[in-house]
């Protein structure tokens, strides 16, 4: 584990603006309850000098990764990202078929599978192997492995230089993103672009989605910082779009300096986000926001135990670690958590000692109320709601506000 203790783009000084207390590092689930998993805490440093937002304990790969259990989903919403995706891609002239395309954490494939009819070559990179093999088997070339220099040389001796590389929801699981950027910068064409899409930082932190904040998350991006950081490098940022998958997302596009014409949406989205920053109000409502659902959540919990009702939770991504461990949940309150991934189901959150039950198993237990820690497939889960609930059961969204709702 790193603690930082300096900015980690320009080494300028640091100033929290969270602390979430302590947190076994997300993803990593267990075989039995009571198994023993380390906490470290949770906390976010802002840099005042490039606006750079991060995580203080940063722990290594294989601390991290271990017990990797991600599994991309194949859901409605992601479709119509992928296919927003391509369209933006096709506007800067890129998916053309004499072009290629590789993907840094390429999970299971399903991007290079959607693309892979609209360019000459595709290629993942990911390296947890449980998943990338997933990958494998559907049709998309993947090298399992972590991306660096050396992978990108091996990349190199077999492959010419790619017109587009795409990194979704990965680049801020680095505590040192310079490897990764020197590595880019060899594998990616002169005129090609890089496209790097993150939780956006303003999204984060002014829908108090707290749960954003965990291990594998060590940089909390704006496009502000994405410019200082390409800038450091051989790219700078060329466009920016604005997603709403997970949250709230930003899609920064970056190309090699001077090799592409700078897009308005750049300069209107560096203005608007310094003034976010400069008077640094949207950290303390983010705060305020969080502790206020915390405390309306945790009364509506105790109130349905104390009425012997059974309480549990529906989704177990990343971002149930952190809501558990921020409300102080665990089996004592929440009686299991549901989701649909094959390699989670069975197995028990460390630390809160909640076990994982598949969908299909909800029919054969008692309950009256869920928390969806899955709160970024909202429509897609209320749209199925009926065929996967018990009629009556109540729905608790805790982001961006504290919602109810009752199935019918
Ligand atoms: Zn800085």
């Amino acid at each position: 584990m790193i603690i930082k203790t300096e900015c980690s783009i320009c080494e300028g000084s640091l100033e929290e603006i969270i602390n979430l207390g302590e947190c076994p590092p997300a993803n990593n689930f267990v075989e039995k309850k009571n198994q023993d998993v380390e906490s470290f805490p949770l906390i976010i440093d802002f840099c005042q000098q490039c606006y750079c937002i991060q995580l203080r304990h940063c722990l290594s790969k294989k601390e991290l990764y271990s017990f990797y259990t991600y599994s991309t989903p194949q859901i409605d919403s992601l479709a119509k990202h992928y296919e927003n995706l391509l369209k933006k891609l096709k506007e800067l002239n890129f998916a053309q078929k004499s072009q290629s395309c590789i993907e840094i954490g390429s999970n299971n494939g399903n991007l290079l599978n959607f693309l892979k009819p609209h360019f000459n070559k595709v290629l993942g990179v990911d390296p947890a192997s449980n998943i990338a093999s997933i990958a494998i088997e559907n049709g998309v070339e993947t090298i399992i492995d972590f991306f660096s220099n050396k992978v990108a040389k091996k990349i190199l001796e077999k492959n010419t230089k790619f017109d587009v590389a795409i990194a979704r929801h990965m680049f801020a699981h680095n505590e040192d993103p310079s490897e990764m950027l020197s590595a880019m910068d060899k594998i990616l064409d002169e005129s090609g672009v890089f496209i790097i899409e993150n939780a956006y930082a303003i999204d984060t932190f002014k829908n108090g989605e707290f749960d954003q904040i965990y291990h594998e998350h060590m940089f909390y991006f704006s496009a502000l910082n994405i410019n200082a950081l390409m800038n450091k490098f051989n790219f700078e940022l060329i466009d920016f779009e604005h997603a709403p998958v997970h949250g709230g997302s930003g899609v920064f596009i970056c190309g090699k300096k001077g090799k592409h014409t700078i897009q308005k949406s750049v300069g209107k989205i560096l203005s608007e986000e310094e003034k976010y920053f400069n008077d640094k109000k949207i950290f303390q409502n983010f705060r305020e926001k969080i502790e206020a659902t915390r405390k309306q959540v945790i009364e509506l919990i105790a109130k349905d135990i104390s009425s012997n009702k059974i309480v549990g939770a529906y989704g177990a991504p990343a971002k149930a670690f952190t809501v558990f461990s921020y409300y102080g949940l665990n089996h004592r309150n929440i009686s299991f958590c549901v989701d649909t991934t094959p390699t989670k189901i069975g197995k028990v959150f460390p630390k809160f000692n909640i076990p994982i039950i598949a969908e299909d198993e909800l029919a054969d237990h008692d309950y009256d109320t869920l928390i969806v820690n899955a709160w970024n497939y909202k429509e897609d889960i209320l749209k199925k709601s009926s065929s996967i609930f018990k009629k009556g059961t109540k729905l608790i969204f805790i982001i961006p506000n504290l919602e109810i709702y009752t199935v019918n």
